[in-house]
């Protein structure tokens, strides 16, 4: 789960992570309230688009102002505007708040994160002097420019680990306390709250020699969320994919992809290999999608349902393992489903397991002419995609 910036920064607030003065805004009353009460009547202001995407300085959606009636105006232009950015795919995100900040001045821009690194298992601190651009093109040109540094949770952040950080950074001796208290803050709130990740870029250095965190990405563990009621309260749901939100309800897992091969699958083992498979033979899956372990004709039918709400897909690829599902329950299932909900697009089923070939005597006898049956893997992957093209 994500969280805007302007509730990282709330965040940041309590875990003593210096950041910008500032607060939300619906509209321009609260924008010029902000303003005025929070940050001051002469300012400077900067007010920033609030949607779950970075990149929106690039696509205007971040402002540095000096005059009190910009602060208004800029708000208004914003507001219900649809910013596109490299992070929100060419449909873009509508604003539905804005942050109004305090302006700060700028002395140097860096760039300082944490996430999980997976290989290592265990946190990795990152940082490098080219702040305030797009880190994924310094890590692709020129990554010696980005320090890492793994922390093992058993001995927690130290004294080397914000020194080595800083040495890589070239800071001068006067900044490196203030540099590893920043640091040490920030991984006091990744472990506190379950964090996946915590991206900070522009971190900036004032000409007062202060850090300050100017922007601020925060995202969460999910199957964490159990624990931090609070922060689950900071979830907005019109920032998320509405299928995926509506699967979730039904206990489907989906996570919604950009190719033309719907993929409906048990497990979310056989459902990364389903997608690997296709990707193998040609073919983009359109989603991932892990009916669970019982695989009913409601389930099923909802999967089809959420499959081709998605209208880039072109062919749909059942594979179902049936373990302690019996094969010939889920082909009936498939057919009660195909009764719930309308299918436009031909269905591709490999059924393997208990009852295999039962369940494929009921599918070809049923006689529906968009159901097309396949005897393995490698064969219903090449098939759907075939459909899809
Ligand atoms: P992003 O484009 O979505 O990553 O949004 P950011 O919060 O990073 O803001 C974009 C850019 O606006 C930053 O990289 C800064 O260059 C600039 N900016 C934001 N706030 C301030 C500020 O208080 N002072 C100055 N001088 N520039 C700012
Ligand atoms: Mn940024």
């Amino acid at each position: 789960m994500n969280i805007h910036e302007y509730q990282a920064k709330e965040l940041f607030v309590k875990y003593k992570v210096p950041t910008t003065i500032g607060g939300v805004a619906n509209n321009t009353e609260e924008a010029l309230k902000v303003a005025k009460e929070v940050i001051g009547e002469n300012g400077p202001w900067v007010v920033k688009a609030q949607i779950h995407a970075g990149g929106r300085g690039k696509a205007g959606g971040v402002k540095f102002l000096t005059d009190i009636k910009k602060v208004e105006s800029f708000t208004q232009d914003l507001l219900g505007k649809t910013l596109v950015t490299h992070q929100t795919g060419p449909e873009g995100k509508v604003v539905k708040k804005v942050y109004v900040q305090e302006g700060i001045d700028i002395e140097k821009e860096f760039y300082l994160g944490i996430v999980l690194d997976r290989q290592n298992e265990m946190p990795v601190m990152m940082a490098s002097t080219e702040g305030g651009v797009e880190i994924e093109e310094v890590a692709e040109a020129t990554p010696e420019k980005i320090i890492k540094i793994n922390i093992d949770p058993a001995i927690g952040f130290q004294g080397f680990h914000g020194r080595e950080l800083a040495f890589g950074l070239g800071l001068p001796k006067s900044d490196i306390n203030t540099f590893i208290k920043f640091a040490s803050a920030l991984y006091t709130m990744y472990m506190d709250l379950d964090t996946e990740m915590i991206e900070i870029n522009p971190l900036v250095q004032t000409p007062d020699n202060r850090f300050v965190a100017l922007d601020a990405k925060v995202g969460f563990d999910d199957n964490a969320l159990y624990r931090h009621k609070d922060i689950e309260a900071l979830r907005d749901l019109g920032e998320e994919e509405p299928t995926e939100t509506e699967a979730a309800e039904y206990g489907l897992s989906y996570i919604k992809l950009d190719g033309s091969v719907g993929c409906m699958v048990n497990g979310a083992g056989l459902a990364m290999g389903t997608m690997d498979t296709i990707n193998y033979v040609g073919g983009t899956p359109a989603n991932f999608l892990d009916v669970g372990g019982s695989a009913s004709a409601q389930t099923v039918a909802k999967g089809f349902e959420i499959i081709l709400k998605d209208k880039n897909v072109k062919s749909i690829f059942v594979n179902i393992f049936g373990g302690i599902v019996r094969c010939d329950r889920v082909a009936n299932g498939i057919i009660e489903a195909t009764k719930i909900t309308k299918i436009n697009v031909p269905v591709i089923v490999r059924l393997d397991g208990t009852n295999a070939k039962e369940a494929a005597e009921i599918l070809n006898n049923a006689g529906i002419s968009n159901i097309i049956t396949a005897t393995d893997l490698a064969d219903g992957a090449k098939k759907a995609v075939a459909h899809a093209k």
